[in-house]
């Protein structure tokens, strides 16, 4: 059996068709969605990140800018500028691209957000409204990704075993606890696994749906795979590849030809989970204008 293949692109799109119109409608009565991003130093793929996501905000007729500062910008100076953006009423989203420089405490700078413009859902009031299953809260984008791609496969969670590998705070909790909420598209039975996990493949092959995020190159294998799961690979991991002109590929924590060969649905790397990240960015910037506004 070979699985079907889950198109990140397509589905990411398919969410982007939907906020233009939304972003339309929201223009037509004077409200334009705006997103700050705030990049601190020069770290390259950082300057990547954060210019994908103005482009996607332009192209969906959002507001976008971004403040670069320098690397030794001190954390006095960001906390107040974060003050600023807090306070500008034309701002609806903040976001703090990480990491951040060493000399700064990450936590300290983002509780200084005002979890209303959150938009990376990474303050601990976010965490909570998550947890507690407040809509009004942002969750974060990967894991929001994560259970978009879920649902617009058509497959149902409710009452399915979704076994998390990984419980990172920034995919395999949020995931977990995304799953876990009593309401439409959720409803799973969650059980996550980390590096002290006992017997790993015992309980990945139990997952209906199965969400790696282990930050490790191909570490799961197709023989830990229940046969016909939903398979969502999270890992990005660049491994040597000197036929490649960059002298390298992208794989997944997943090894995708053995796992396609057991699952019923798959997300390949790259192209699956990766652009739903920015989507996500993009649907609660929406949502945070929307609420703000209201
Ligand atoms: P992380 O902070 O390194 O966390 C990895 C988690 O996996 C940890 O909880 C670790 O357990 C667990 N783990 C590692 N190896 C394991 C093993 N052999 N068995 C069981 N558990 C294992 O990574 P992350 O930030 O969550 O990211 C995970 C992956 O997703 C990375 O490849 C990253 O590049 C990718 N990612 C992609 C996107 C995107 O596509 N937009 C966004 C974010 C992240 P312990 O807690 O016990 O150490």
């Amino acid at each position: 059996m070979s699985a079907k293949i889950i198109d990140g692109n397509a589905i990411g799109k398919q969410v982007r068709e939907e906020l233009r119109a939304e972003v339309a409608d929201m223009r037509s009565r004077g409200i334009v969605p705006g997103l700050t991003v705030v990049l601190v130093g020069d770290d390259p793929a950082s300057q990547v990140y954060v210019r994908m996501k103005g482009k996607a905000a332009d192209e969906l007729g959002m507001k976008s800018g971004t403040i670069r500062l320098p690397a030794d910008t001190t954390e006095a100076d960001l906390l107040a500028l974060i003050d600023r953006l807090n306070a500008d009423r034309a701002v609806h989203g903040i976001l703090i691209q990480l990491p951040l420089p060493k000399h700064m405490n990450s936590q300290k700078v983002l509780l200084r957000m005002n979890p209303d413009k959150d938009v990376d859902g990474f303050h601990p009031v976010s965490v909570g409204r998550l947890v507690i299953g407040d809509r009004t809260g942002f969750r974060p984008c990967t894991p929001a990704g994560v259970q978009e791609l879920i649902v617009r496969s058509g497959v149902d969670p409710r009452g399915q075993h979704l076994v998390v590998v990984g419980r990172s705070l920034i995919v395999g909790r949020p995931v977990a606890n995304i799953f876990l909420q009593d309401a439409p598209g959720a409803n799973a039975t969650v059980t996550i696994c980390h590096t002290k996990t006992r017997d790993l493949t015992a309980i990945t092959r139990q997952g209906d749906i199965l969400v790696v995020a282990a930050g490790r190159p191909e570490v799961v294998r197709g023989d830990q795979i229940k046969p016909g799961a939903v398979v969502i690979d999270v890992g990005v991991n660049r491994v040597e590849d000197t036929t490649k002109e960059k002298g390298y590929r992208l794989v997944g924590d997943v090894k995708f030809s053995e796992a396609v060969e057991v699952a019923s649905l798959i997300t390949p790397v790259p192209g699956g989970v990766g652009p739903m990240t920015i989507a996500l960015l993009m649907k609660n910037t929406v949502q945070a204008a929307r609420q703000l506004s209201a």
